[in-house]
């Protein structure tokens, strides 16, 4: 058996899992969560019979101060030879780490030494909010498991391959090359999986097919693929770009900033605030999960379903603009938890849109599943597909790769 462990850290959290590689099982999952708070938590759910691919969890959760990721990983270790499977009969051959920036570095799955962990430490400029508790999680690891090797995934490897004219913004290229800054791209793991989870499905192969995916989950971002190669993509230097969000605005005009700091007195860290935390679904109604929404908007809240027309407004100008750059398109994928879930917003992203080669069957489009499915009507020119995304199996597929 080949097991690898899958590490996604945040500042004061982090999520694992243990996945068997040979039959791609997750035998345990978890989370440790509120670390360096006065309480934290964790939870741990095992797979009761792996070796018969059983689908029985069972989660174990705890109530503990835990005061940094140290003791978080003390905590995942314990929760491992309390409640299984074992981590002898199971060791990790590798840890696979999410990391959301790997700048212009970064554009492949990476070994970490001592020297990539100062680059990762370094690119905390560019992504103040994730790098730094991605590194407390990658040293804290280290230390846990110090005999293997560790790789770092990065969200933003898989845009590496966007044209110059996609990721230059037009301001003075000096002060842009000085300051790093230019689009990137986030959610790559996951675009990368989902795109060749659409090739898998029809059949063919990932460098014969154009693409669109649309990761929509509580972030969300949109992702032109042309012959598996990233070549758009709507989150860019950071990832507030792009679509509206649970509580992100997406694309807005850099001039509501001006003049909202001239107007209303907002200042850089309030106006971060409010763009980041304070806008999106949540801005707009006070809820920041569209399931809120939809239910409030059904029960004819007048904001609510303004909301609804505002996301589906601006995904819908991403597809065709999309669609535009790659002047032909074979497949569009919803993933995440609003594209996976959500019969609403897939149809009414892709309504009106039969002049383009794309129709969507609404008797498909309703069905409920948990596997890749085909929601487009035979007769659609463009396939439209439902693909779960999995950005845990994807990086323990890319880690094992690297080390092996
Ligand atoms: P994250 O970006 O945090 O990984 P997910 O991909 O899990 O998030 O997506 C979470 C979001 O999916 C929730 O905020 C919720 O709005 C949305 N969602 C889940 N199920 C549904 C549903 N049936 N209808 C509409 N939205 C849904």
């Amino acid at each position: 058996m080949t097991a690898v462990l899958v590490v996604n850290s945040g500042s004061s959290s982090f999520k694992y899992q243990l996945i068997e590689m040979d039959t791609e099982t997750t035998l345990a999952s978890g989370l440790v969560e509120r670390i360096g708070e006065l309480m934290g938590t964790s939870s741990h759910t095992v797979l009761e019979t792996p070796i018969t691919q059983a689908t029985e969890t069972v989660t174990v959760e705890r109530e503990l101060p835990i005061a940094d990721h140290t003791a978080g990983f003390a905590v995942m270790l314990e929760a491992f030879r309390t409640h299984g499977p074992s981590l002898e009969a199971h060791a990790p051959v590798a840890v696979g780490h999410r990391v959301v920036h790997g700048g212009a570095r970064f554009h492949e799955p990476t070994v970490i030494t001592e020297s990539v962990e100062r680059d990762i430490d370094e690119l905390s400029a560019l992504a103040p909010l994730h790098n730094p508790g991605a590194l407390q999680g990658i040293t804290a690891a280290i230390a846990a498991f110090s005999a293997v090797p560790h790789v770092a995934i990065f969200d933003t490897a898989f845009h590496q391959t966007l044209p110059p004219e996609a990721f230059t913004y037009a301001i003075n290229a000096d002060l842009a090359e000085r300051f790093r800054v230019r689009r990137y791209g986030f959610h790559g793991t996951s675009h990368g999986f989902v795109s060749r989870a659409g090739a898998d499905f029809l059949g063919q192969p990932v460098d014969a097919l154009n693409q669109i995916v649309l990761h929509l989950g509580n972030g969300g971002s949109v992702c032109a693929v042309r012959a598996g190669q990233s070549v758009e993509t709507s989150m860019g230097m950071t990832p507030l770009e792009g679509l509206v969000m649970g509580t992100r605005s997406g694309d807005i005009d850099p001039g509501v900033l001006f003049h909202l700091h001239r107007r209303a007195g907002l200042d850089i860290d309030d106006l971060d605030q409010l763009l980041n935390r304070g806008s999106g679904l949540l801005g707009l109604t006070g809820h920041g999960d569209l399931r809120d929404v939809i239910t409030a908007a059904d029960s004819g809240d007048g904001p609510s379903q303004l909301a609804i027309d505002v996301y589906v407004h601006r995904l819908k100008g991403y597809v065709g603009s999309y669609y535009a750059q790659l002047g032909q398109v074979d497949v569009i994928s919803f993933t995440a938890g609003v594209g996976e879930n959500s019969a609403l917003v897939r149809a009414r992203a892709l309504e009106g849109l039969e002049a383009l080669g794309i129709r969507i069957d609404p008797e498909r489009n309703e069905a409920k599943s948990r596997v890749a499915r085909r929601i487009s009507a035979d007769d659609s020119a463009v396939t439209v597909l439902v693909i779960p995304t999995n950005e845990e199996l994807e990086i323990a597929r890319q880690t094992l790769a690297t080390v092996l």
